[in-house]
């Protein structure tokens, strides 16, 4: 078992596959994309799986991929098959914007992937335009509808709230709920890797954050009650409302931070450890890798500096970070 000088046990690693994506959220990326990185820098499949292994023998049992966007991953299928062959690894999901998942659910669950977090921030197709700059609504619809078919659930939804850009849809996306039996998750903005302009006629900083006291305040006509959450929902606090078939959520990096209940590590596609998202602390694995030294003692040296949390507040953005969302896997 992991545990951190903290007394947290450590047993959830994400992987960032690729740093690349098919869309450009302007909360997320440059709209031109990032700087990708070259071939040699990103792990291959082999080296994924040797991190995952040797994290499995020391008591990781959860793995979620993310990015970027997992779904461009050549080798998407072939490594959930492996990861989920993996002793010890008892449950494995994935973050993805679903434009690629219509085709792609089925051949998941196949492979044994268990579940799927989708990011979803507007239900109207041009805002969705707006804010991925490349993507079609009806893509990432149809890849819901199509995770929901194919069994990966319970589908949890995760929207980033912007204010000036998707604040009044609150009620909106929150009655998704009511139809459908799935976990909408409310998220704060974050200030990593994308405090310049996003563009003409996209809200400027520092207008653009909204508290999840405010979301609530927002969504108060609802009459949402505290209700238990779904399993791996991690920091969100749930709630209902009354006779909905599904749940809505808050997570709140920065005006209620979930460091102390923190059981995460993080894996860059560049193959640095990372224990905690907003700190700069990474451990090099991958030259671990390429030097075919064990990597045990590096994941361990790791969990030992994770750090007791982080001083981000919405009051205080700056963070310690030179690297985007979609470098760090968000
Ligand atoms: N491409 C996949 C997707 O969008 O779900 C996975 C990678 S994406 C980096 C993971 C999550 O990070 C998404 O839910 C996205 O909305 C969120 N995210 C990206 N940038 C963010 C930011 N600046 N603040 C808050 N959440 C952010
Ligand atoms: Fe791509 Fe996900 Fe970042 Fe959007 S949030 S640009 S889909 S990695």
């Amino acid at each position: 078992m992991l545990t951190d000088p903290y007394g947290r046990v450590i047993n959830y690693l994400r992987i960032s596959l690729t740093d690349r994506c098919n869309l450009r959220c302007v909360y997320c990326m440059p709209q031109g994309g990032a700087k990708w990185l070259p071939r040699a820098q990103r792990l291959s499949n082999d080296e994924i799986l040797r991190v995952v292994r040797s994290a499995a023998r020391l008591g990781i049992s959860k793995i979620r991929l993310t990015g970027g966007e997992p779904l461009v991953y050549p080798e998407i299928l072939s490594l959930v098959r492996e990861i989920t062959t993996t002793p010890g690894i008892t449950d494995l999901s994935l973050t993805t914007n679903a434009t690629l998942l219509k085709n792609l659910a089925e051949p998941l669950v196949r492979a044994g992937l268990n579940r799927v977090n989708i990011s979803l921030d507007t239900l109207d197709p041009d805002k969705f335009k707006r804010i991925t700059r490349l993507g079609d609504f009806s893509l990432a619809w149809n890849g819901i509808l199509a995770a929901e078919a194919a069994g990966l659930t319970p589908i949890k939804l995760n929207a980033v709230v912007v204010n000036g850009l998707n604040d009044d849809e609150l009620v909106h996306l929150a009655h998704l709920t009511l139809e459908h039996p799935w976990h909408l998750r409310f998220i704060e903005l974050m200030p990593i890797g994308n405090t310049d302009e996003w563009g003409a006629e996209l809200p400027a900083e520092p207008s653009r954050y909204l508290s999840v006291q405010q979301m609530r305040t927002a969504l108060s006509a609802l009459n949402l009650q505290p209700d238990v959450a779904p399993a791996g929902n991690g920091p969100a606090r749930t709630f209902r409302i009354p006779g909905a078939r599904g749940t809505v959520g808050f997570i709140s990096p920065l005006g209620e931070h979930f460091c102390q209940t923190c059981n995460r590590l993080r894996l860059t596609a560049d193959g640095k450890l990372r224990a905690c998202l907003f700190k700069t602390g990474e451990i090099d694995l991958r030259s671990a890798i390429r030097e075919s030294q064990p990597l045990e003692p590096f994941i361990q040296e790791s969990v030992l500096r994770k750090p007791a949390g982080h001083e981000l507040w919405l009051q205080k953005m700056s963070v310690d970070s030179s690297r985007l969302m979609s470098q760090i896997g968000g």
